[in-house]
C-alpha cells in the first residue's frame, strides 16, 4: 500500500498546537451545551479532552457567551476556538477573554472594515483565524455568478476572504469550506488545496445523524485525506460530540495516519459463532472507551478458527461451547471457562497497557504523520505539545 503523501501547507498554532506544516491531524470537535453554562460547557469539554480531542470549538453568540469564556478557558487544557457570526465585536470579545482562534465567516461578519477590526484584534493576540466557508451563506454575487452554490463558487469566497485578511497584513490562517453533500465538499477542497498552502479544516457540515453522519463524513473526509489534503477536522455529528472526536480517530486510524486507543477487530460472524459476539465487543468498547493505547484487539466467535484469522492482533480472545481461549498475535496461550470471556480478555489489556504505556505496543503504529512530500514531518503529537 502507497503511504498517503500529505500536501505541504504552512504551519500554525491553535493554543500550542500545531497544525498543517506536517503537523498530525488533529481532532476537533464543537460543544453543544449553551456557552455561558460554565459548569456544563467545562464538563463536556473534559469529556472531549478524555477521548482524545485536540482542540474545541465553542458558539459565542452572545456577550454571555464570551464573557464565559475566560472561565471556561480557566479550567480546561485543550485549546479552546470561539465561533462566531455576524457580530465582529462578539469575535473581538471572544479574542480579549482568551479564545486560542476564532472561526468566522467573513461573508456575515460585516464589511471590510469590520474583518479588519478582528484581524487586528487577534494579530494584536497572537491567536489564527479560520475562515469557514459554508455553501448556505455565500456572497449573493457569487451565487449569481455561479449559478448556485458550487465549488467554484465556495472556492472564489474563500480566496476572497484569504485575500482580503491578507491585504490587511493578516496571514495566521486556516480555511474550511463545507457543504453538506459530500462531492461537492471534496470538489471544493481538491480545488482551494491547489490554489492555497493554507491550512485546511476538514469537514461535512450537516452530516446528520449517527448513521448518516458517518458514512457522509468518512466518505468526504477519508477521500481528501487519502489523497493528502487536510490538517485537521471535524466529524459532525447530530449526536454527543464526544461520538465525533471517536469517529474522527476512526477515520485517521483506518487510512493509517494517526492512530489512539485500541482498536477492536471482531469477526464478522457466521454459522460456527457461538457465543453473544456483539454484546461482548460493546462490552469491551465501552470498558476501553477511555484507553489511549493503540493496542489491536481481536474477539472471535468460534475457538477453532478465531485465534488464527485474528493473527495481527496483539491479543485477543475466543469462545464457544463453554471455553473460552486467550490468544497473543495468533497462538492460543491460555484455556478457561467461557463465562470470564470479557474478564480475561480486559485484564489482559488493563496488563499490556501499564506494560507498554500509551503509545502501545512495538511495532505498532503509534500517532504519526505520514510523508510530507516538502517537509520533514512533525511527528509531535498534540499530546506532547501539551507536555512541553
Ligand atoms: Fe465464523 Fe469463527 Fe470466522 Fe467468526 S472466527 S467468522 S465464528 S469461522
Amino acid at each position: 500500500m502507497n503511504p498517503i503523501r500529505r500536501k505541504a501547507t504552512r504551519a500554525i498554532t491553535v493554543g500550542g498546537v500545531a497544525v498543517g506544516g506536517g503537523a498530525p491531524v488533529t481532532v476537533q470537535s464543537m460543544t453543544n451545551t449553551p456557552t455561558p453554562d460554565v459548569a456544563a460547557t467545562v464538563a463536556q469539554i473534559r469529556r472531549l479532552e478524555a477521548a482524545g480531542c485536540d482542540i474545541v470549538r465553542v458558539a459565542v453568540p452572545d456577550a454571555d457567551a464570551a464573557g464565559a469564556l475566560a472561565r471556561i478557558k480557566a479550567q480546561v487544557r485543550i485549546p479552546v476556538l470561539a465561533d462566531i457570526h455576524f457580530d465582529h465585536r462578539l469575535a473581538i470579545a471572544a479574542a480579549r477573554a482568551g479564545a486560542d482562534g476564532l472561526r468566522i465567516n467573513p461573508g456575515n461578519i460585516g464589511g471590510a472594515r469590520k474583518v479588519r477590526a478582528v484581524a487586528d484584534c487577534a494579530r494584536e493576540r497572537g491567536i489564527p483565524i479560520r475562515i469557514g466557508v459554508n455553501a448556505g451563506s455565500l456572497e449573493k454575487d457569487i451565487l449569481k455568478k455561479y449559478n448556485g452554490a458550487t465549488p467554484e463558487g465556495m472556492v472564489e469566497s474563500a480566496l476572497r476572504h484569504i485575500d482580503l485578511l491578507r491585504s490587511f497584513d493578516f496571514h495566521d490562517l486556516k480555511v474550511s469550506l463545507k457543504a453538506s453533500d459530500v462531492s461537492r465538499t471534496v470538489a471544493a477542497y481538491r480545488l482551494l488545496s491547489a490554489r492555497t498552502d493554507l491550512p485546511l479544516h476538514l469537514g461535512v457540515t450537516e452530516a446528520g445523524t449517527l448513521f448518516s453522519g458517518l458514512v457522509k463524513s468518512a466518505l468526504g473526509i477519508g477521500m481528501l485525506l487519502a489523497e493528502g489534503i487536510g490538517d485537521t477536522l471535524r466529524v459532525s455529528l447530530t449526536r454527543d460530540p464526544v461520538e465525533e472526536v471517536r469517529a474522527g480517530f476512526e477515520i485517521l486510524r483506518a487510512l493509517g495516519i494517526r492512530q489512539r486507543g485500541p482498536e477492536i477487530i471482531a469477526c464478522p460472524s457466521c454459522g460456527r459463532t457461538r457465543i453473544d459476539l456483539f454484546r461482548i465487543v460493546e462490552q469491551v468498547e465501552q470498558a476501553l472507551a477511555g484507553s489511549a493505547a493503540p493496542i489491536r484487539i481481536a474477539i472471535m466467535g468460534c475457538v477453532v478458527n478465531g485465534p488464527g484469522e485474528a493473527r495481527e492482533a496483539d491479543i485477543g480472545v475466543a469462545g464457544g461451547d463453554g471455553v473460552g481461549v486467550l490468544f497473543r498475535k495468533g497462538r492460543v496461550v491460555k484455556k478457561f471457562p467461557e463465562g470470564q470471556l470479557l474478564d480475561v480478555l480486559l485484564a489482559e489489556v488493563r496488563a499490556m497497557e501499564e506494560q507498554l504505556g500509551p503509545k502501545g505496543p512495538k511495532g505498532l503504529k503509534g500517532p504519526k504523520d505520514p510523508n510530507t512530500k516538502h517537509q520533514k514531518p512533525n511527528t509531535e503529537t498534540p499530546e506532547d505539545m501539551h507536555r512541553r
